[in-house]
């Protein structure tokens, strides 16, 4: 039984979640303690007692702490991947990419940790001095998705610690592993003081909602589905904390007449399907233009037939299987939406049999759509894209914007002139030109706009935005 870490102890909770691989249903990874809001409250308890000792470790302690961690990632890197796309579904490659990058994420923040600054301002008034510092919040509750079952976890918790804040934990019930891999790592690597660190498995509606509404949590950051970011948000509002919701997308890539067709492809085929199209980034919404149209769907389909859809951890496999049986329900209800709307299924959408029981999903394209489709409105999060087809750059800047989300926006054009103007008129939060509307360098800033997210950015030192508070000082020497 793999515990949950509060306070200090490693304790069992008052339930067990059995995690299940969806390559192999019969395969399972391991049994997790699942706390109750009792336990959670006791986490609290103890992050807020261990705060103000560990906001007064120095800058460097913190950092080297960080580094221990990061180092520790990165060595155990094959292993941890291996876990990763044992019980999330993606393959193994992406797993340890996954891995690599929480490892670096870690190693970034223990540098932040040292640039932490200031700001001296002239005064108005003879005599005095003006500073600006920035400190911990306090107790930081993280909510994470299941998607990026590392890396997530990973750009929360490294900047709440490298600013002297302490941690609640709650990863998504469906992927307790990887979460607890990383805690075990934290826990030992970091060898922090307890209580500065805790690891909270459980249900959203128990765990999550005490880190929503508990006085102590100064701070919730939480990734997950727009309904439920919008939950926690008006819990965090309402008693005045602060908050940080990065949520779901519907991500637009618009393909010119002038693209380069084979790079357009790729583009297309990493964005929408990669990660069985399982990331807040993906790109859902194909605006392609007329002269092209017909050319590149036949080269996405030519190039989705070649993708091996197979067990995570197969050798060659391009693409693993959904998560869970209820994502598949809804990739294949969604796929049926499309399709009673109007839509054309030219590719894929099917239930695949393998070697092993699993949740196994061909790549689906369908075509003949049209932005107010449900199917272009709504997030599938599955390995589902659409195609709309335009007459010009105009209509498809337009269509890209005509939604009620803003994450992240590309292009594919050979133009310097459609390229700037793309950046300049997207509506999204990250806009990516010839390169894929998922994938992201850990040391930017990332979040989106509208529905997509709410406060400050994620990553690179935006990050200190919402892990530290301004305090402005004066002194009369
Ligand atoms: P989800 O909203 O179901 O769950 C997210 C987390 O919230 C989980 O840990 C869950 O247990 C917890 N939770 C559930 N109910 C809660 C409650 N009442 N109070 C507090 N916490 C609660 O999302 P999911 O299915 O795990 O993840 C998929 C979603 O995440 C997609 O919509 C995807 O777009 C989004 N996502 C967004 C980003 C981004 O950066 N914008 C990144 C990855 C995933």
């Amino acid at each position: 039984m793999n515990k949950n870490y509060i306070g200090g102890e490693w304790v069992t909770g008052v339930d067990v979640n059995v995690n299940i691989n969806p390559s192999d249903t019969n395969d399972v990874i391991g049994e997790y303690a699942r706390a109750d809001a009792t336990q959670a409250q006791a986490a609290v308890e103890a992050a807020f007692d261990a705060q103000a000792a560990w906001a007064k470790f120095t800058a460097e302690q913190r950092s080297d702490a960080l580094d221990r961690i990061g180092s520790e990632v990165l060595a155990r890197r094959e292993e941890l991947g291996r876990l990763l796309a044992r019980e999330e579904g993606k393959t193994l490659a992406e797993g340890v990419g996954e891995v690599v990058r929480a490892g670096r994420v870690f190693k970034f923040f223990a540098g932040e940790a040292l640039r932490m600054s200031g700001e001296r301002l002239p005064s108005i008034r003879p005599g005095v001095e003006v500073d600006v510092r920035r400190e911990p919040e306090g107790v930081i509750g993280i909510i994470t998705p299941w998607n990026f079952p590392i890396a997530i976890p990973a750009w929360k918790i490294a900047p709440a610690l490298a600013f002297g804040n302490t941690v609640v934990f709650k990863p998504a019930d469906l992927v307790p592993g990887s979460a607890w891999a990383l805690a075990e790592i934290i826990v030992r690597a970091g060898a922090l003081p307890a209580g500065v660190f805790n690891l909270v498995m459980g249900p959203g509606s128990k765990v999550g909602d005490v880190l929503a509404h508990s006085r102590k949590v100064r701070a919730v950051t939480f990734t997950g589905s727009t309904f439920t970011g919008r939950q926690v948000g008006l819990a965090c509002m309402e008693r005045g904390a602060k908050v940080q919701l990065e949520m779901g997308g519907k991500n637009p890539l618009v393909i010119l007449d002038d693209a380069d067709l084979q790079q357009a492809v790729e583009v297309a085929v990493s964005g929408s399907y990669f990660s069985t199209g399982q990331r807040c980034t993906a790109s859902s919404r194909l605006i392609v233009q007329d002269g092209i149209h017909d050319r590149f769907v036949e080269a996405v389909k030519q190039r989705l037939a070649g993708l091996r859809v197979d067990h995570a951890l197969a050798d060659g496999c391009d693409m693993g299987p959904v998560v869970s049986q209820a994502q598949l329900k809804q990739d294949c209800e969604y796929i049926d939406i499309a399709r009673r709307e109007g839509g054309n299924l030219v590719f894929g959408g099917e239930r695949l049999e393998r070697a092993t029981p699993g949740f196994y999903l061909s790549p689906a394209l369908i075509t003949e759509t049209t932005n107010d489709m449900r199917i272009n409105r709504e997030e599938v999060f599955g390995p589902v894209a659409s195609v709309i087809r335009v007459k010009d750059y105009e209509q498809a800047v337009a269509l890209a914007n005509d939604t009620d989300f803003g994450l992240s926006s590309g292009i594919c054009t050979t133009s310097l002139k459609y390229a700037a103007d793309f950046k300049q008129r997207s509506g999204a939060g990250m806009v990516m030109v010839n390169v894929a509307t998922a994938g992201v360098d850990y040391h930017a800033p990332f979040g989106g706009r509208k529905a997509s997210s709410y406060g400050t950015r994620e990553q690179g030192s935006y990050a200190r935005e919402f892990y530290t508070g301004v305090k402005t000082a004066y002194t009369l020497a």
